[in-house]
């Protein structure tokens, strides 16, 4: 495989290198976040006053951790670091785990924040020659504009075309010709399910890759679509509060995510006790901004649960690969007492070729108990209306799933595009258990 690379004498930094890039750059971050009143306070407490009072990366340590709940107490300004003139742009996060949160940026900050994305771009292969079309939401969620000028960046033609209504998507991608998507993986199996339902034709599109991000999905998810759409899929993970996009991205070897160590420090920690954990074992990936000037933030606690490859990826980038997230703390769920996270009903749901593109997962209180059904859609492709098939079908899903999460879940199998299609982020589980059990 040939690789190519936006900023080879980053991306491929020799490590001890990168950690004095990254010493000198946690020390701006440091000066920047004690103009601020939120960190001001905060660093003072524990005794940091200016930076040199960071000697090491592992003085990182003494800086106490950052989560969504102080982002919102900071609300509005209590995190900016710089005038408000300076401010060019603020975005917010999605909302899904309560009230989102705002994010500010200068000039440097939305430069430095396109570089990312471009770099990541360029790392699966893509270049000039290349159509862009963005399905995903523009507007506060950072997907959108993120993307944008990163793509614009690499030079790509970039259609803006948002989010939702699939069939203008299409027509988008056989006019235009699109080579380039990028999409929640949700989308892309709804828009593989559609060009089956308008008898759209695979040939009478130019697609190659699509980038398939902003929710947590397994590889059998990849594997399907990669397969249905004849792509290639590259996994990308951000998070508005670690400006969005462009945090860490699949390179052409597609094993895991090179998170951009140059621009973001990063730490798994046990999300119990908070301590640090080794290269290679699980837990909450804890992110520090190294370059962001109008709204540096420290050990945010992304509750994404991941970890770190311990082996250095073929393509040469010395930057850390992370897992695929296998969910967030707060997407777990406790039925009967035992922990789910909803990917592991995903995996198995979308290793079953005879199951449909989509899923939805429901739990109720039935009596004293939880009690869990899994909704899956059923593949066209595979049967249609034979009783005795689909009854095979449920019961190998059931079988299939119990072995997986150890409890027994209902499985209902509805028809092709039945279950609701989200245009942002999948909504895959309904909990309609009562709050104060
Ligand atoms: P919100 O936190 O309200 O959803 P964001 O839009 O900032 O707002 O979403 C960031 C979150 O989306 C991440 O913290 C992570 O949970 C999820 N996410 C983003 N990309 C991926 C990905 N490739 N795989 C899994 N989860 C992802
Ligand atoms: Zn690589």
């Amino acid at each position: 495989m040939k690789f190519q690379y936006w900023l080879p004498e980053k991306e491929k930094m020799a490590r001890c290198e990168l950690k004095s890039f990254q010493l000198a750059a946690l020390k701006r971050t440091i000066t920047c976040a004690l103009r601020t009143d939120f960190y001001n306070k905060r660093l003072k407490d524990v005794g940091i006053n200016s930076p040199d009072d960071i000697r090491s990366l592992d003085d990182i340590r003494k800086i106490p951790f950052t989560s969504k709940y102080d982002l919102r107490a900071a609300f509005p300004y209590g995190m900016l670091a710089t005038n408000k003139d300076d401010v060019i742009r603020l975005h917010a996060s999605s909302g899904t785990t309560g009230i989102p949160t705002t994010i500010y940026f200068n000039r440097n900050d939305i430069d430095a924040w396109t570089a990312l994305v471009a770099r990541s771009i360029f790392a699966t292969g893509c270049n000039k020659q290349d159509v862009f079309q963005n399905m995903i939401t523009y507007g506060l969620f950072t997907g959108g504009f993120g993307f944008h000028y990163g793509a614009e960046a690499v030079g790509m033609l970039v259609i803006p075309s948002g989010s939702g209504n699939t069939s203008r998507q299409l027509r988008l991608m056989q006019d235009f010709e699109t080579t380039v998507v990028h999409a929640t993986p949700s989308f892309l199996l709804h828009t593989e399910s559609k060009m089956k339902e308008e008898g759209i034709l695979r040939d009478s599109l130019c697609l190659k890759r699509a980038f398939a991000g902003a929710e947590p999905y397994s590889e059998d998810t990849r594997l399907r679509i990669e397969e249905l759409l004849q792509i290639e899929v590259f996994n990308s993970y951000g998070l508005s509060e670690m400006n969005g996009p462009g945090v860490a991205f699949e390179c052409q070897c597609k094993s895991g995510m090179h998170l951009w160590e140059d621009a973001f420090l990063a730490e798994i920690i046990d999300p119990e006790t908070l301590e640090p954990l080794p290269d290679g074992e699980t837990g909450e990936l804890t992110l520090t901004t190294l370059c962001r000037e109008a709204m540096p933030i420290l050990r945010y606690r992304t509750r994404d649960i991941t970890s770190f490859y311990t082996e250095v990826c073929q393509c040469g980038r010395t930057h850390r690969r992370i897992h695929r997230i296998k969910g967030r703390s707060d997407d777990m769920l406790i039925i009967n007492g035992v922990n789910i996270f909803p990917s592991q009903i995903e995996e198995v749901v979308m290793g079953i070729k005879e199951a449909g593109n989509n899923y939805l997962i429901i739990v109720e209180k039935e009596g004293f108990l939880d009690r869990l059904t899994v909704k899956t859609e059923v593949n066209p492709d595979t049967f249609r209306d034979d009783t005795r098939k689909l009854n095979v079908l449920r019961e190998k899903i059931r079988h299939k799933l119990q072995n997986t999460i150890t409890i027994n879940p209902k499985v209902e199998l509805v028809e092709s595009n039945s279950l609701p299609v989200s245009e942002g982020k999948a909504k895959r589980v309904i909990d309609n258990r009562p709050k104060d059990v």
